[in-house]
This record gives structure tokens, C-alpha cells and sequence, in this order.
């Protein structure tokens, strides 16, 4: 599977813009191409998708963690452009959206043969599981339920291999010793502290990162 961040507060290439949000693509073999989190700007969010060769009208299906404007806001501007897409969203989530399909998710979800929503936790957030032959691989937003009660959550799917995404205040850092790889990005605040202590595990993320598993 690819994993190419298109929305961050940094950049990885530079001919692309950073701003504060969070948006990547996720590409899974025989599975729908699926877009998660818009980053909070449509210009931004389209600019950095043209800049990566990523055609809006490519992407099957938008996943929305959590309703916070960092994650949905270009999420308007990318349905102009292709409402073709079915949406998920987190059940809390209760704006109208126009596309062709919206999926309110409450319970934990199997949406694809290997791709699956945590559900939505704390009446806040979901995060995306894909299952890969070395274990799950986990895209979360901001972490709001925290990563222990994310981490605990895939558990059902099986055993979580990476973590990537924004991670926020989260520092109970034991929690993820037994992830081979971790990528924390957008609010992470302790983004230096991960790195010194996994440094074999951590992966600098920014928009253009590309991550493949
Ligand atoms: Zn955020
Ligand atoms: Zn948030």
C-alpha cells in the first residue's frame, strides 16, 4: 500500500505548501482509492494535489475523521470537483454534504476486504485501518480519543504495525514501544520526543511524504 500526505503543518517537498490541517491519499491494492481528511483550505488542499499529479477525480472514496476544520475544511471545495465519491463520516459529524453517498459511522466499520474504521471513539473521531501482511496500518487525525484508546481499538482487526498522523498532546510513549513504524504528524506536540526515543521506528512526515508499505 501508498501512503502520500498531501495536507501538513510542514512540508517534506517543498514546491508544496504547509499549512496547520491534516489530508493524505490512500492507495491499497484492488480497493478504492480513498482520500482521508481535506486539510483546512480547498485552494491549498487542490494546489498540493495537482503539484503531487493527484487527480481529484481519481479518488473513489473520502474518509473524514473528525468534523474539526483542520481535517474537512477543503472538503466543499473537493466535491465541486468530484461528488462522485462516497463519504465517510464520523457519526457526530451532522453537516449536509454534497456527494453521492454519505456513511455515518458509529460502530467499527469493515468498508473494503482490508480496510476498516475504528468507529467512531469518545463521540469525537475515527481512524483508518488497513490490514497488510506485516500487520495494520493506522492513519488517525488528531488523536482526540488518544492513542492507547485508538491502538486498543484496532486491536480487534488484528496487530498494528504503523501508526501515522497527527498524534496531538499524546505522550504516554509506551504505548506505541511495539509499532515498528510511526509517523507522527500535523499536531503532534511532542513530535522530538518520539524521535529520540524511536528513532529506528520514526518517519518524518510533511506533505509529499510518500510512505509505502
Ligand atoms: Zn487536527
Ligand atoms: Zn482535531
Amino acid at each position: 500500500m501508498k501512503i502520500t500526505i498531501i495536507y501538513d503543518n510542514k512540508v517534506y517537498k517543498k514546491e508544496l505548501e504547509a499549512d496547520w490541517g491534516f489530508s493524505c491519499l490512500v492507495e491499497v491494492e484492488n480497493t478504492p482509492r480513498i482520500l482521508f481528511d481535506t486539510g483546512t483550505n480547498g485552494r491549498i488542499l487542490l494546489r498540493n494535489m495537482e503539484k503531487l499529479n493527484i487527480d481529484p477525480n481519481s479518488i473513489d472514496e473520502v474518509f473524514i475523521s473528525h468534523s474539526h476544520l483542520d481535517h474537512t475544511g477543503g472538503l466543499s471545495d473537493f466535491l465541486k470537483l468530484n461528488k462522485e465519491v462516497k463519504v465517510y463520516v464520523p457519526i457526530s459529524f451532522r453537516r449536509p454534504l454534497n456527494a453521492k453517498e454519505v456513511v455515518s459511522v458509529k460502530e467499527s466499520l469493515q468498508i473494503h476486504e482490508n480496510v476498516f474504521s475504528t468507529g467512531e471513539l469518545s463521540r469525537i473521531e475515527q481512524s483508518l485501518v488497513v490490514k497488510e501482511e506485516k500487520g495494520l496500518i493506522v492513519i488517525a487525525g488528531c488523536s482526540h480519543p488518544g492513542v492507547g484508546s485508538i491502538l486498543n481499538a484496532d486491536s480487534q482487526f488484528g496487530k498494528v504495525y504503523a501508526l501515522i498522523g497527527g498524534l496531538h498532546g499524546f505522550r504516554e510513549f509506551d504505548v506505541v514501544k511495539d509499532l515498528e513504524l510511526i509517523c507522527p504528524t500535523h499536531c503532534t506536540q511532542y513530535q522530538s520526543e518520539i524521535k529520540s526515543l524511536y528513532p529506528d521506528k520514526y518517519v518524518e512526515g510533511g506533505a509529499g511524504r510518500i510512505i509505502k508499505l
